[in-house]
């Protein structure tokens, strides 16, 4: 009987991520939508300093979620 491994190959979508704030330079955690498609950008004020980041999310072929910001 062969045990099952889930480790790694296993596609896993992130469901919460963060960010560096392009005004503070705080690292800012935020809720992940996959539903909402592989390629997202919208803006959103930081909570720390209230600056608006433009943030972009990109779905890696593993499901892993990369999000980067830049201050509007
Ligand atoms: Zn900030």
């Amino acid at each position: 009987m062969k045990k099952k491994r889930k480790r790694g190959s296993e596609r896993r979508v992130a469901d919460e991520a963060c960010y560096v704030c392009g005004s503070c330079g705080e690292e800012i955690v935020v809720p992940l939508d996959p539903s909402a498609g592989e390629h997202q950008s919208y803006v959103e004020d930081c909570p720390v300093c209230c600056a608006p980041n433009e943030i972009h999310v990109d779905y890696e072929a593993d499901g892993s979620a990369r999000v980067t910001a830049r201050s509007e």
